[in-house]
């Protein structure tokens, strides 16, 4: 972009998938809109997999708020494949293996309880998968798949940069002027209606959202080859590995509290390979190692909301593990709430704390 414009609806500071999906919202209000984002190479959004399970967890839930979370997200990526002509939204089904036979049975119980009314599971009898160790069994799921994130933002970049939406760089919290409503890039002055910040786990160092009880875990994946073996499901069985082309996969992940950086580190490999080990027969080739941080609380619920004596700043964070489920919803409920004042659910609301 040559030159920020003057005068915005709404500034977005951060485009992972938070900002990103806040930005469409905006747009298709038709909201004059400015995305600012400083294009860091490992962000939680640009090494996520994006997997969408709708059944997750040692204790096999179905995922919070499925059934409102999912037709929203779906319909939302759809439609923006066919506004930005680019496919991001593969559906396939997933797989998870038990990891004992109390978890089997379990899952039965839960089965016939109605506990995944609405989603299509269907049981794998034990050993019955080619290239895969599971003596208990498993399910396959339905609907599931994944969002190719990166593909997803660059697509939506293209789109704000072309139409002078999006400015690459750092926005400082010194370059907020309360009195006027500006912000200051580049040696220019934007006044806009609203700020509001999608930092993702950065968010939890904003002087402005003290209140919230930030818990960001850094995550950690192996891009893996694995000569011979084809399947084209995500498989799940505490760790995971999950499609990229037909014999290469994601493997993941970790979780870390205390080292909060996008260092790969050789306790995380050493982690994700024994844990795929456990269930795959066949040796793993590492060709690329990353780590990012999850944007988490410590309810695991998103977070939207306004600053309770700021007004015109507002937020979308705490997208934790499940970013690509809970964002286009979340979103679109920011936006409900900053351009019509419908206040959005309780349990996702910056007024919990
Ligand atoms: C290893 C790993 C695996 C994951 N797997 C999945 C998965 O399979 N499925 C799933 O749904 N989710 C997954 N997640 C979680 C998902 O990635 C996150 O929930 C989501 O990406 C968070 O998006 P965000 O926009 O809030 O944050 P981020 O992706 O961190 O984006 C924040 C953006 O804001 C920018 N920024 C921050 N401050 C400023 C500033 N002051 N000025 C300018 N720019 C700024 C950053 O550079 C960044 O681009 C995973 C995360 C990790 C780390």
């Amino acid at each position: 972009m040559s030159q920020p414009p003057d005068q915005v609806d709404a500034v977005i500071v951060g485009q992972g998938l938070a900002g990103t999906s806040l930005a469409w919202c905006f747009l298709r209000r038709g909201a004059r809109i400015l995305v600012i984002d400083r294009a860091e190479p490992f962000t939680a959004s640009r090494v996520a997999p994006g997997l969408i399970t709708p059944i997750t967890g040692k204790r096999l839930k179905r995922s919070w708020q499925w059934t409102e979370f999912w037709p929203a997200a779906r319909d939302f990526y759809r439609s923006l494949e066919i506004t930005t002509e680019t496919q991001f939204l593969h559906l396939r089904p997933a797989l998870r293996l038990f990891l004992s036979a109390a978890e089997r049975e379990q899952f039965q119980q839960q089965l016939e309880q109605g506990e995944f009314a609405g989603l299509e599971v269907q049981d794998i009898a034990p050993n019955s998968l080619p290239g895969l160790a599971a003596p208990w069994g498993g399910f396959e799921m339905q609907p599931a798949g994944n969002l190719n994130v990166a593909a997803f933002l660059q697509a939506s970049a293209k789109v704000f940069s072309a139409d002078a939406h999006r400015w690459e760089g750092t926005l400082a919290y010194d370059q907020i002027d309360l009195e006027t409503r500006t912000i200051r890039i580049a040696g220019h002055s934007v006044q806009t209606t609203h700020l509001i910040f999608c930092e993702g786990w950065k968010g939890s160092q904003n002087p402005w959202l003290r209140q919230v009880p930030f818990r960001p875990a850094k995550g950690e994946l192996l891009r893996v080859h694995i000569p011979g073996w084809s399947e084209q499901r995500t498989v799940h069985a505490g760790k995971w590995l999950a499609p990229v082309t037909t014999d290469q996969y994601w493997a993941g992940s970790t979780y870390e509290w205390n080292q909060l950086d996008c260092s790969p580190t050789e306790q995380g490999r050493s982690d994700i390979l024994h844990g795929i080990d456990r269930f795959l027969v066949k040796p793993a080739q590492i060709l690329e190692h990353v780590a990012g941080v999850r944007p988490a609380v410590s309810d695991s619920h998103p977070v939207i909301g306004r600053h309770p004596e700021i007004p015109w700043f507002g937020f979308l964070n705490g997208l934790g593990t499940k970013g690509v489920l809970h964002a286009p919803l979340m979103a679109q409920r920011l936006c409900e709430l900053l351009l019509e004042g419908t206040e959005p659910p309780p349990e996702v609301s910056l007024s919990r704390w």
